[in-house]
């Protein structure tokens, strides 16, 4: 069945159609380039959308692809219908203008029967009902018996997105014989029976639709089509469903072993297998592609993706964690055709058992409390779950809504979204609220309001402006004027002052005129548009109108710049030497230092910390010169800019270029050129949250005084240990060598200490009820040597109890050992130290033959040892 099998059904096909002059590319990202409509990519001609309409040149006019696609829209029919996957590849030829219907048919036809040489008698086609064209094309050129064309109207055939190309479509299908069939007379495609499989769609896409909704003709028209390949592999190889083919078999053969069932047994049970399998490549494909889990967008739709997996294989029985199991099996069958699995295997599987980490923990308790409002449910003849619930659910115990709905409607509840989303919506503002309330203000900036016009920014080019002053603030309330000793916030109508924002902390400096010393202790942003100068005024006093010297701080702005440009630089070489996955996660830069959140799944050695910083630094020296440009969203996009991943930007944004090297949205604030930066020295890396890495840095002056602390540092080392600085290590490692053999000398020395004084301690004994007894007070004994003492009496007695008692650090020792024949009389040397150690106001315990204990009031040792004796004279 080799012909028909996926890997050889792309080649086949990319060969067949480079054959016919097309420019065959490996598969596009499943995410989507510069196109905010698109979530993820659903079709072979999503990313070659651009190229329909012309916004973009193509490399060629014909061009096919086997594109990755994710469609989350047919998530529920996975493992119930026998052809969905959220996750599957397309095969797509495609003309931008070039040729058009005549031969899109003749060479899909070619394909189907000539090179997969499949039955012709198998193969039906259906077209639009108004495409005459077409008709006439398969039965005229191709030859197919007019029984075998289907008209169908425009709900089957014509294909169209929300906006964008659009046209009539003809299917093909593939006759699976009457044996799946409904056994109607009149069954054919179109039926809603399985007989008649869809495998290949071949879209005309002669129409623009616009927003209005008016079909506007493409000047050159375009061909679009779109095979599933398990689909094609599974009725070509007379499978019953995409999941009985190989390699996705090989999966759930995994998940059978797994969860110790049998697949093919239980309906239901082949579902929840099924949809592990289809997830587990779905998860497996985005993670590749760069989506990280979260509870946004592309994150959220894998979270989703992971989660329903999981819940899946509770529903199998599977009690640990396995889907990086299944993911390990995606990842092997795949990786040969798609390279980008076997480079990532390590990250992609590190990301699904951190998420598979983190929801296991909740999602049993979870289940159980849905388990118990659905029981509620019951009892109280209810319909829909409390909102309240729903969010609990999904904010403590990480269930998407989907999921939550999802398992109501199978025990027939209901689920009310909308309500859902609106408590959703209160606890956002009451985190907002709550956050703006630390705010750290002189003044209580929750509370004012003022009507003001937007502040002129005018600190990307200057330090020092002549400003009018809009409005003053005090205690929360619009004043006329500030005066000296109060403190309060100013408005201006232009400033140079940066408002903390983008991660840059705000600017300080000194508002100035004649008479009057203000200083500006922070800059915030206010209503988006105005900026806040919280003051403290020095001398004199100022009213709304005055006109005043706005001047910044200008050299702590300046080591703020280096520091901002340096993140700049930062983020690019950790792209580049992690990988693109590598995302800004926060940041906020000061005069002092730098500080860069970034999302990573593993721990970064030290070479590695190096590599990063050497790099950084090869970029300082490099001398990139900085440079701005405002432009629309769209062509900053365009610009392959670095864009905050879940940032809002404007309709116009700032990109901030580094020479060639670098280029970001950023409305900071940066040098003129990296060299000024002078250094970069990393001070601190690790992790601070679960894929998140956090690297702390400085950079010119702080740089040189850390290096400079560090180098007297080892100064003072060298004085210490009388050495120079290129001998001091080789010292430290012969000073650590003295040491150790110091050590084993102490070592020996203390055991024959230990020899001589076990005579006396052998003459330590006394025989209480015909049973001999070493109890024995030391000083200053450790527990080792306890133990070792111990040994030796047991060494020379074969019948014996042994308590050693050591002072030890103001606390107390205890440490017992029973031989053997005595413990069968009964006696346990754990009592022993029990019982003592408690007189002592301690505790512990062990085995009979040996045990330690410890207390902490020396001064009852006697009584101790006493309270041991009387015991056994009682025996
Ligand atoms: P269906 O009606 O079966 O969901 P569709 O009309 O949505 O299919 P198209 O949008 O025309 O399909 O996509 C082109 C081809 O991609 C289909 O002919 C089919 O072979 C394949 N395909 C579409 N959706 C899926 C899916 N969820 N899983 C596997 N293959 C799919
Ligand atoms: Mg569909």
């Amino acid at each position: 069945m080799d012909r028909f099998s996926i890997n050889n059904i792309r080649k086949e096909f990319l060969n067949f159609y480079k054959s016919k002059g097309h420019l065959t590319e490996q598969s596009f990202s499943l995410i989507p380039k510069n196109d905010k409509s698109l979530l993820l990519i659903g079709a072979g001609m999503a990313p070659m959308k651009k190229f329909f309409t012309g916004v973009e040149t193509p490399p060629s006019k014909r061009m096919a692809t086997c594109q990755k696609c994710v469609r989350t829209g047919d998530i529920d029919n996975v493992g119930i219908t026998t052809r969905h996957l959220t996750f599957f590849e397309m095969l797509g030829n495609f003309s931008f203008g070039d040729y058009f219907k005549e031969e899109a048919i003749e060479w899909a036809w070619e394909f189907l029967t000539e090179v997969l040489k499949i039955e012709k008698e198998k193969l039906w086609v259906t077209v639009y009902e108004e495409d005459d064209e077409a008709l006439k094309l398969w039965n005229e050129k191709v030859g197919l018996p007019l029984e075998r064309i289907v008209k169908l109207g425009k709900k089957d055939n014509f294909w169209e997105l929300e906006v964008g190309p659009s046209g009539p479509c003809s299917e093909i299908y593939y006759d699976t014989g009457d044996g799946r069939g409904c056994g109607s007379p009149d069954c054919k495609p179109g039926c809603d029976c399985s007989r008649y499989v869809e495998i290949w769609n071949l879209v005309f896409t002669q129409f623009d639709k616009d927003e209005q909704g008016n079909y506007n003709p493409l000047p050159n028209p375009n061909i679009d089509t779109g095979m599933g390949l398990e689909r094609v592999a599974t009725v070509l190889q007379g499978k019953e469903s995409v999941f009985d083919v190989e390699p996705l078999i090989s999966v759930i053969r995994k998940i059978e072993e797994i969860s110790n069932t049998k697949y093919g047994a239980d309906k239901r049970k082949d579902t929840a297998m099924k949809i592990i399998c289809d997830h587990s490549r779905a998860a497996t494909f985005m993670i590749a592609d760069g989506v990280i889990p979260s509870n946004e967008g592309r994150g959220y739709v894998l979270r989703r993706l992971i989660r329903r997996a999981i819940r899946q294989g509770k529903f199998l029985g599977i009690q640990k964690e396995f889907l990086s199991q299944a993911v390990q099996i995606v990842i092997n069958e795949w990786k040969e055709a798609y390279k980008e699995l076997s480079e990532k295997e390590s990250y992609i599987l590190k990301v699904i058992k951190l998420e598979e980490d983190k929801f296991k923990t909740t999602i049993d308790q979870g289940l159980e409390l849905l388990q118990k409002e659905i029981q509620k449910m019951i009892e109280t003849n209810t319909k829909v779950l409390d909102g309240s619930i729903a969010f609990k659910l999904y904010d403590t115990y990480g269930f998407p809504s989907e999921l939550t709905e999802e398992i109501l409607i199978e025990n027939n509840f209901k689920f009310d979204k909308n309500e859902f989303l609106s408590i959703m919506e209160e606890h956002r503002v009451m985190a907002r609220e709550a956050r703006n309330k630390t705010g750290s203000s002189g003044w209580k900036d929750e509370k004012f309001s003022v009507e003001t016009s937007k502040t002129t920014f005018t600190g990307y080019t200057e330090a020092s402006n002549e400003s009018v002053i809009q409005s003053i603030i005090i205690n929360g309330a619009e004043a006329d004027s500030i005066k000296e000793g109060e403190t309060g916030a100013v408005i201006l109508d232009k400033t140079p002052f940066y408002a903390e924002g983008g991660g840059q902390i705000g600017d300080t400096g000194q508002l100035i005129s004649d008479y009057v010393e203000i200083e500006v202790v922070n800059t915030k942003k206010y209503n988006k548009d105005t900026i806040i100068h919280e003051v403290n005024v020095i001398k004199g006093s100022v009213s709304v109108g005055d006109s005043i010297i706005s001047q910044i701080d200008e050299l702590r702005r300046k080591n703020i710049a280096k520091n901002h440009t340096c993140t700049h630089l930062l983020h690019r070489v950790l792209k580049d030497l992690l990988g693109e996955h590598v995302n800004q996660a926060g940041s906020f830069v000061t005069e002092e230092r730098l500080r860069f959140d970034y999302t990573h799944f593993e721990t970064v050695s030290q070479d590695m910390l190096k590599e990063i910083e050497k790099r950084v630094n090869e970029a300082i020296q490099a001398d990139y010169k900085i440079n701005y440009n405002l432009l629309s969203i769209e062509e900053a996009r365009k610009t392959g800019a670095t864009a905050l991943f879940d940032e809002k930007y404007g309709d116009t944004v700032r990109v901030v270029s580094v020479g060639n090297f670098s280029k970001e949205f950023c409305g900071g604030t940066h040098i003129d050129e990296t060299a000024k930066i002078g250094m970069f020295k990393i001070l601190s890396e690790g992790s601070i949250a679960s894929g998140v890495r956090r690297i702390e840095a400085v950079t010119g002056k702080a740089a040189f005084n850390y290096l400079e602390e560090l180098n007297n540092l080892v100064e003072e080392l060298s004085i210490s240990m009388k050495s120079t600085k290129e001998e001091l290590l080789s010292k430290v490692m012969n000073l650590k060598k003295e040491s150790k053999e110091k050590d084993k000398e102490i070592q020996k020395l203390n055991n024959e200490l230990l020899k001589k004084s076990m005579d006396t301690i052998l003459d330590q004994c006394e025989e209480i009820n015909g049973i001999k007894l070493f109890a024995i007070k030391l000083k200053d004994k450790d527990a080792n040597s306890l133990r070792e003492m111990a040994d030796k009496i047991k060494d020379k007695n074969n019948s014996c109890i042994i308590l050693l008692v050591s002072e030890l650090n103001e606390k107390v020792l205890f440490v017992s050992s029973v031989t053997k024949d005595l413990i069968e009389k009964g006696i346990h040397a754990g009592n022993i130290v029990k019982e003592a150690a408690t007189i002592a106001g301690g505790g512990g315990g062990g085995r009979p033959d040996f045990a330690q204990a410890g207390g902490k009031n020396p001064n009852k040792i006697d009584e101790a040892i006493n309270a041991i004796k009387e015991q056994l004279k009682s025996i």
